[in-house]
């Protein structure tokens, strides 16, 4: 087996090798070519830390394994390691043998950003301008880098429950070369793209704070319980995800299913659109969500090109295991 520790990944994985790798599996979920195995995620009961495992099988890839991990809410500050925490393990499907273990973490952050990046490749009106970021921790930066390749953005507007945070997004801009603008939630209704990523477990923001034609890519809900939007504005988009059942489940869906406000057949995979097979946006004052789960198959994806590349490279390490 193989083992490419994390501090290989950052130079072996482009924004682009990841927002390819997550395009196509997401194309091939929505074809049934790829799933996603039931997601277990625990609180633990000890640094109030949420660990668990995210698995699929990509028939079309041959790629089988699974993330585990999860999220420590103190690390950085007690031990200046970043919150997420995570490693995949990669199977051969031919044989059950392992094949590769890799660092998950920076690849977490390139999958997360890719998924929405390509949310707003498939979903934002053509013409937006204004991207808004509601959250500005670790995930934030990667989520605006990606998101800025995707329109001709011309100004960032940000906020967060931590305004100290949001110099996180400033530097971002300054590098990028984009204004940026800190803004109380009213401010938001300026955005045509909003991305949240926050560990919220209450609305944030809802319908007033957003205006027609705006796409919004709600990234931080990923276990039951956490919400980043309220369900008026839920109930008003046009709504799409990565994977229907953690939607409902896990994602930012599950409050407004719950409450009854939507069905399950109101949300569209993102990958029915890349196929072709959904239109996705039909006009330009549709309001557009795309619930952003995190899916396995995006992990195993990303870590199955990293792989490939170390080994080509050299850099894998080789085990008799
Ligand atoms: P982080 O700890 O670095 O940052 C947390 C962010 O949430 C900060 O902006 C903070 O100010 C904000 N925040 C904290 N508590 C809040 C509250 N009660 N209300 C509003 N905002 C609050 O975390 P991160 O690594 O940036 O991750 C952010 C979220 O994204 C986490 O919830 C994580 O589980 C989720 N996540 C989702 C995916 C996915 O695939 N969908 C992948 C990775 C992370």
């Amino acid at each position: 087996m193989y083992i490419v520790p994390e501090k290989e990944i950052a130079a072996l994985m482009s924004r682009e090798a990841a927002f390819d790798a997550v395009e196509k599996v997401f194309a091939a979920m929505a074809r049934k070519d790829a799933y996603n195995f039931p997601v277990v995620r625990e609180g633990i009961g000890h640094e109030d830390a949420l660990y668990g495992f995210k698995g699929g099988f990509d028939r079309a890839g041959l790629t089988l394994g699974l993330k585990a991990g999860g999220y420590w809410p103190h690390n950085l500050e007690r031990r200046q390691l970043i919150n997420h925490q995570s490693t995949v393990f990669l199977f051969d499907p031919d044989s059950g043998r392992m094949h590769a273990m890799v660092g998950g973490n920076l690849l977490t952050a390139l999958r997360t950003a890719a998924a929405s990046a390509v949310s707003i490749r498939h979903l934002a009106r053509q013409d937006a301008k204004v991207l808004g970021m509601v959250g500005a921790g670790h995930q934030a930066t990667f989520q605006m880098r990606a998101a800025l390749e995707q329109r001709d953005f011309d100004k960032v507007i940000g906020w967060n429950m931590h305004p100290d945070m949001l110099e996180n997004l400033a530097k971002v801009a300054t590098e990028v070369g984009i204004p940026f603008e800190r803004v109380d939630l009213p401010g938001m209704v300026q955005a045509d793209v909003i991305i949240s990523i926050t560990s919220s477990f209450d609305a944030i923001f809802g319908s007033e704070h957003v205006s027609d034609g705006t796409h919004i890519a709600c990234m931080g809900t990923d276990t039951k319980g956490k919400q980043e939007v309220a369900t008026d504005l839920i109930s008003r988009a046009m709504l799409f995800t990565d994977e229907v059942a953690q939607s409902i489940s896990i994602g930012e869906c599950q409050h407004a299913i719950a409450a009854n406000q939507i069905a399950e057949s109101d949300i569209t995979q993102v990958g029915a659109v890349i196929n072709g097979d959904h239109p996705g946006r039909q006009n330009d004052s549709d309001v557009t969500l795309f619930d952003g789960t995190g899916v396995g198959l995006q992990d195993l994806a990303v870590a199955a090109s990293v792989v490939d590349l170390a080994i080509q490279q050299g850099i894998a390490i080789e085990v008799d295991f």
